[in-house]
This record gives C-alpha cells, structure tokens and sequence, in this order.
C-alpha cells in the first residue's frame, strides 16, 4: 500500500510498504478515507531527535472497518469509525480512570509508544490502510449524520483544545487567554466558549490567525505588535485572566501564561514541549497558581464532544484550509511546515 514514511530531518516520503493485517485477537483493520497532518507530527519533520526511521506517520484518521480479530465485540466488518490518536488497553486501572495516554499495557514508561504514527511499534494512518489494536477501546463508531471532516478532529486536536479547557475547569463568565492560533489553539477557544467564557483572548503573530479568531468572537493581541501581558492586564481591570491556555509548545508562553492569569487562577499547557525546560515557579507559587498538562486521551471527550457537534454548537471543519490527495502529502507538510498559503489544516485523501 501506499503510505508516508519518515526517515529524518525534512524528509518524508511517500512509499509502498507493505500491506497491514490484523496482529492480535483485539486488532481491526481500517481502509483510511481520511486523514490530517498535525503539529506533532512536525516534531518529526524539524528533525527533533527520535530514535527510529522507516515508520508511517499520522495520527489523525478515519476509515471503513475492512477486517476484525475474532476478539473484538464492539466494532463490526463495513462500520465507519474513527482512531483515538493515543491507544489504551481499555481494561488496566489508567484506562478506566480515563488516562488511556498513560496505558501500561500500550506503552513503557509514559514514552508514548502507544501514539499511532511515532514508532515503528505503532504504523500511522497517512496510508491507505492502518492496523488499529485494542479495537473496541480505540475505535469510535461515527454517526452516518455526519461528514467525515466534521469528526475526523476527534481524534486528536479537538479533545486536547477542550482537555485544555476541562483541566483548568473553563466555566460561565471566565476570561480566557489563548496562546496560539493554530489548530489545538482554535480548538480551544471554541471549547472555552461552549463551556460559557464570557471573553475569549486569542495571542499569536499571525495577523492571518488572528483574523480567523475574531471571526468566531475572540478578541486579539498580536504579539508581533504589542504586549500580551500588558494588554491582558488592560483587558482584565490590571487582574488577570482566570485561566491561560499555551497552544503553542514555547517555555517563554508558559511564563507569559502565568503572568497574565490571575492570583488563583489556572494554567494549562497543550503545546507540545519535548525539551526540558525552566519554569518561573515563584509566579506560580506567589500566585496560587494551579498548573495542568498532559496528553491527551480522546477516548475520554469524545462522549462531550460528539454530541456538540452533532447539534451545530462546535464546528470543527472550519479550520480545513487544504485538502490534498495521499500522493502530494509530502507538498502538504511542506505547505504546513512553512505557513505557506495561509494554512491552518490540512487534509489528506488517500
Ligand atoms: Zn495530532
Ligand atoms: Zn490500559
């Protein structure tokens, strides 16, 4: 089959690998008809260090159930369904608290292991086929009501904008600052306003971006131009936000989040930082701050969300500004990887 294959720095590759099958008794195979590029999966393109080569990539997919391991129950040959971009055994103590991210059975260590498309433990679904483990845990049935572009974010991005939003308890009449306007950063403004925020603050550099987010009701600071902290501060009677959101993945943004949020308030990190780094800890601490991360598990907000857009209340397509066939999927993350074209999202269809 046809797939995209990383094998370093800036270099993926569309190639023919070799066909998926069912592995385990509680695997499905899955003909992909969709599939997105991520911010996450650029880690791999600007070549931070990862330890292996040669694998699929992409973590964002959905498709028709083509083959079932004889002990999957919940999942059927013909249903549409989509992938939980981290996979969790559905049985150990971590999954059934809801931290199918952290599934000791799926992964060694909290090393995301169990992430599709990072490993080659784990092929991706920027492919023509994908094997899915743990089937009736990692896969959800998807409404015939609804197009593909309009679920295909719940695999990934649209749970960890709202998991950003769920971790520091977003709720009616919160200022909420927004740092980035990318992707999990629109997702998580969309996710603050159907919790009940009354002011959605949206900072990014991008006057494109920025453009978008007042669209849909935020107010902006373009951090090219002026401020954040200062005008967060002007926004907010000199108090601050009740909660930051870092949606970009800089430990600068995280100090900046701690410096406009409240004494008392919360912030929460879904940008992905894989380096270590410093933390303004007195801030926190003189602040009360509270501070939340994490991985995310979609398994947990699919049920919260489903229904959202179900009723028209969370439109996530909106942020498709590309759709490109499987076969260019190389120009697509060049496109992304250079915010070439204004791009936000973009689609791949094999
Ligand atoms: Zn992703
Ligand atoms: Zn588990």
């Amino acid at each position: 089959m046809k797939a995209v294959v990383y094998h370093g720095h800036e270099d993926m590759r569309l190639e023919s690998v070799a066909d998926p099958g069912i592995e385990a008794d509680t695997d499905v195979l899955l003909r992909v008809e969709r599939s997105a590029i991520c911010g996450s999966d650029l880690h791999l393109w600007h070549g931070t260090e990862f330890p292996e080569d040669g694998f699929v990539v992409g973590h964002e997919f959905l498709g028709t159930v083509e083959d079932v391991g004889p002990s999957v129950h919940g999942i059927k040959k013909g249903d549409r369904v989509l992938a939980c971009c981290t996979t969790g055994c559905g049985r150990c103590a971590s999954c059934r608290r809801g931290t199918y991210s952290g599934c000791p059975v799926t992964t060694k260590d909290f090393t995301a292991q169990n992430v599709f498309g990072f490993s080659n433990g784990l092929w991706g679904g920027q492919a023509e086929a994908v094997r899915v483990p743990y089937a009736d845990a990692n896969c959800v049935k998807v409404p015939s009501s609804l197009s593909d572009d309009e679920v295909l974010f719940l695999t990934d991005i649209l749970p960890t904008g709202y998991m950003a939003a769920d971790l520091a308890k977003v709720g009616p009449g919160d200022t909420v600052v927004v740092f980035g306007c990318g992707p999990v950063g629109t997702f998580a403004q969309m996710s603050a306003m159907v919790r009940g925020a009354a002011k959605v603050i949206a900072v990014d550099l991008d006057g494109g971006r920025l453009e978008r987010a007042a669209a849909r009701g935020c107010v902006t600071i373009n951090s090219s131009q002026e401020s954040p902290i200062e005008q967060v501060m002007a926004q907010t009677d000199g108090m601050g936000a009740d909660v930051a959101i870092e949606a970009v993945g800089k430990p600068e943004l995280v100090t900046q989040a701690a410096m406009v949020t409240r004494p008392g308030g919360a912030v929460s990190v879904v940008g992905v930082i894989l380096e270590p780094f410093q933390i303004e800890w007195s801030l926190f601490f003189g602040k009360n701050l509270s501070l939340h991360t994490g991985l995310v598990s979609p398994q947990q907000y699919i049920p919260v969300l489903l229904p959202l857009i179900e009723q028209g209340r969370l439109q996530p397509a909106e942020i498709i500004s590309h759709r490109l066939p499987l076969d260019e999927a190389v120009k697509g993350y060049e496109i992304f990887a250079n915010h070439a074209e204004d791009v936000l999202k973009v689609v791949l269809t094999p």
